[in-house]
């Protein structure tokens, strides 16, 4: 087969045309096109007057005169011609004894720099000192090395007595449990959510009345935080299993289109489909899927990774509950206090029926050897619970701002010309971006064609914004985020998990100024250039609103009415990417600190762990009340002392561990995970 590219039809020309273009470019009456499928569609509006659609065909030629005579064709350059490279996704396969990923599926040299951890490594990754807090990170020496006479007795013994776990159902974890299902490995995916119809049904009723299921929301239940969303399946990232991620998507009832358009999109009302037959897939083929099921801690032994202790959530939160190992006998009891029902005087808006009743839970520990935390950005009680266990991470800026609203016909006009319908388009995206004078950064990001503004919360107490869209893409009204970075030397402070209370205080300012009942507080760019938007004002930082008052007129300029008085600005968007990174060596495992490796962790982390139940408590946007804080700190303060050790057999995956920043680029990491386990870890059968 031989791919072309630069063949061009008019809008809304029919793609059957495009055999006879093709023939017409390579110049030849003597073919005839007997095999041809799309490979990329985008669309070139360069020239208003003479908008494009652009293609690059596989096809395969055959002789007029001998048509069953397959045509020889010479790549050319000039004609855009050459061979068409085999995309076919290759499975991972277990490697035995001589575990070596080759370079193909080696992580990109920047990654392995990054967590080789020197501090060299991370001035390489582009990053400035403030951006990639260092202490926790591992010598390069000891990145992927057993440390120990233990760990290499563990390295070498790596035999799956049990299932792969595979905690949370977003794009990474999804994509994990699939590769290790496909590969027979059967894995047991973990996921404090709700199934996509009854997660729906709690989504709807947050928007509607208010009442927010901390456990099964935007963030949290199957499918992840992309189930909500636009999307987009549009990716900075080039790895090969982009094609492997598309198809499976297409396998599970997504338009086929994605496979080629130049920016993919499935939208919320197809995802939700997608995603449930995604889980039907992975049962059949050996997997199980559990919701309503909140991982709550890790169980260590002797550096590896032994079991996840883990509970049911439903409607109700727990007063206490009891740790159990499989046999049924208790082995930890730990006393919480309630998390939903928290905030200012205690009166934060309505909670779910049962959300704030007290309930006695079970946690059970479920054994393992492998498990991938795939927990998503917005699980900070799980980045508080694993960081008071030790486990590795460092600090991550990342960017905060608004959602910003046009109507769709001003993007379209802006861009095509016309609005899209008139010329037979897409509603027409944008990407803008403008670098301040102070050398903040302004961006526009994960931009939403014909969608809407969504209230993404998914802490009491916090309001977050962000976009989503259904297929059509039909609303009528364009949105995007209008972000400024964050750096990790504005959170104040070195804590680990600063950056994560640094969102909290703005989502809970945003909560207040919109009158404390999820309602986003919204006002005009108008009303913000003039200094009249004082509740969007008081949920951004102070350089953040400098940046974008001084950003906004060059963005109209670069798309004109983006800097349209009237435009809508929905407060607060903190949650663009992780506050957090894990650390992981080439092989992708967590560390975390000697200690925790050599201690009977249950025991020995108790107190911190009980800390941090308190600190989850505590009014968000808020310090932990002051006895939590300080052995939070006092944890901290152990934590980066210690020696790092590689976790064996923990796999910190996807946006909330760091490595990803969108649905693609999450299953892609989710895929790679899986790859390294199925090729280093010998299935026990
Ligand atoms: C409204 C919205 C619109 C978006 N639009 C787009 C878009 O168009 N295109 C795009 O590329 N990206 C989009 N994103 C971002 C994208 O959804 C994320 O980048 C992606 O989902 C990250 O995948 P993940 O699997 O790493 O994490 P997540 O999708 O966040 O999944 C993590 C899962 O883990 C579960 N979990 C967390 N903690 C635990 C625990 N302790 N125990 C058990 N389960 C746990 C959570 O419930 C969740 O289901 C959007 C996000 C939102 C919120």
């Amino acid at each position: 087969m031989y791919r072309i590219y630069q063949i061009k039809l008019k809008p809304g020309e029919s793609t059957d045309r495009l055999p006879q273009k093709i023939l017409k470019q390579i110049g030849s009456r003597d073919f005839l096109i007997s095999e041809w499928h799309i490979v990329k569609e985008s669309i070139d509006a360069r020239d208003k007057q003479d908008i494009r659609m652009v293609y690059a065909v596989d096809f395969t030629a055959v002789y007029k005169k001998n048509p069953k005579k397959q045509a020889r064709l010479a790549a050319n350059p000039k004609l855009k011609l050459e061979l068409a490279p085999d995309l076919t996704y290759h499975p991972a396969v277990y490697e035995g004894d001589s575990f070596e990923a080759d370079a193909a599926q080696k992580p990109a040299a920047s990654e392995r720099k990054a967590s080789a951890g020197s501090r060299t490594a991370w001035q390489e990754t582009g990053k400035t000192k403030e951006e990639a807090c260092t202490n926790h990170l591992p010598t390069s020496s000891e990145e992927a090395q057993p440390q120990s006479a233990q760990e290499t007795q563990a390295v070498s013994a790596r035999i799956l007595e049990h299932r792969p776990i595979v905690v949370g159902f977003g794009p990474a974890g999804m994509f994990a449990a699939l590769i290790l299902a496909q590969a027979g490995l059967r894995p047991l995916v973990l996921e404090r959510g709700q199934d996509v119809d009854a997660r729906t049904a709690a989504v709807e009723r947050f928007w509607q009345d208010g009442v927010l299921n901390v456990q099964s929301n935007v963030q949290f239940g199957e499918g992840g935080a992309g189930t909500f969303s636009d999307g987009k399946l549009t990716t900075g990232i080039k790895d090969v299993r982009i094609r492997k991620v598309l198809e499976e998507f297409v396998a599970a009832g997504a338009p086929e289109e994605i496979l080629y358009k130049q920016k993919p999109h499935i939208g919320t009302d197809i995802l939700r489909v997608v995603v449930k037959n995604i889980r039907e897939e992975i049962i059949r083929l050996g997997g199980e899927v559990r919701f309503h099921t909140l991982v709550e801690d890790l169980r260590v032994e002797d550096g590896c990774v032994s079991g996840v202790i883990c509970k049911e959530v439903g409607n109700a939160t727990e007063s206490s509950y009891a740790v159990r190992d499989e046999q049924g006998d208790e082995i930890q009891n730990v006393q919480r206090r309630s998390t939903q029902d928290i905030g200012e005087g205690g009166n934060i808006g309505k909670a779910a029926d049962g959300l704030c009743a007290s309930a006695s839970v079970t946690a059970t520990c479920m054994p393992c050897q492998t498990v991938v935390f795939a927990m998503g950005h917005s699980a900070r009680d799980t980045f508080r619970r694993m960081h008071a266990r030790g486990i590795a991470m460092t600090q991550k800026p990342f960017s905060v701002g608004v959602r910003i609203e046009h109507p769709q016909d001003l993007i379209d006009i802006a861009q095509y010309g016309a609005p899209g319908r008139e010329l037979g388009l897409p509603p027409a995206d944008y990407k803008l971006s403008w670098r301040c004078e102070n050398g903040r950064g302004v961006y526009t990001f994960c931009m939403c064609p014909g969608g809407k503004v969504v209230v993404a919360s998914s802490q009491a107490g916090g309001v977050v914004t962000n976009g989503m869209s259904y297929h059509d893409r039909a609303s009528g009204t364009a949105n995007s985020a209008l972000l400024c970075d964050v750096r990790t030397s504005d959170f104040g402070s070195e804590d680990v998990l600063a950056g994560v209370a640094f969102q909290e205080k703005l989502e809970h300012q945003a909560f207040l100024a919109g009158g404390s009942s999820y309602a986003p507080p919204r006002c005009t760019w108008g009303e913000l250039r003039d200094g009249k938007a004082p509740q969007v004002e008081s949920c951004l930082p102070d350089f953040a609103i400098a940046a974008m008052r001084e950003a906004m007129p060059h963005l109209g300029r670069k798309l004109h009415g983006f800097d349209d008085p009237d435009a809508m600005m929905t407060a607060v968007e903190t949650r663009s990417s992780s506050p957090v990174r894990f650390v992981r060596n080439a092989e992708y495992e967590g560390a975390c600190s000697a200690a925790l490796t050599e201690a009977d962790t249950l025991q020995a982390a108790d107190a911190a762990a009980n800390t941090v139940q308190q600190a989850e408590s505590a009014v968000p946007g808020k310090t932990a009340d002051t006895a939590a804080n300080e052995t939070e700190q006092a944890a901290n303060a152990a934590a980066e002392s210690a020696d790092i050790k590689t976790l064996i057999g923990f796999y910190p995956c996807g946006e909330g561990a760091g490595y990803a920043g969108g649905i693609m680029s999450a299953a892609v990491d989710g895929i790679r995970i899986a790859e390294t386990i199925i090729r280093k870890w010998k299935p026990n059968d």
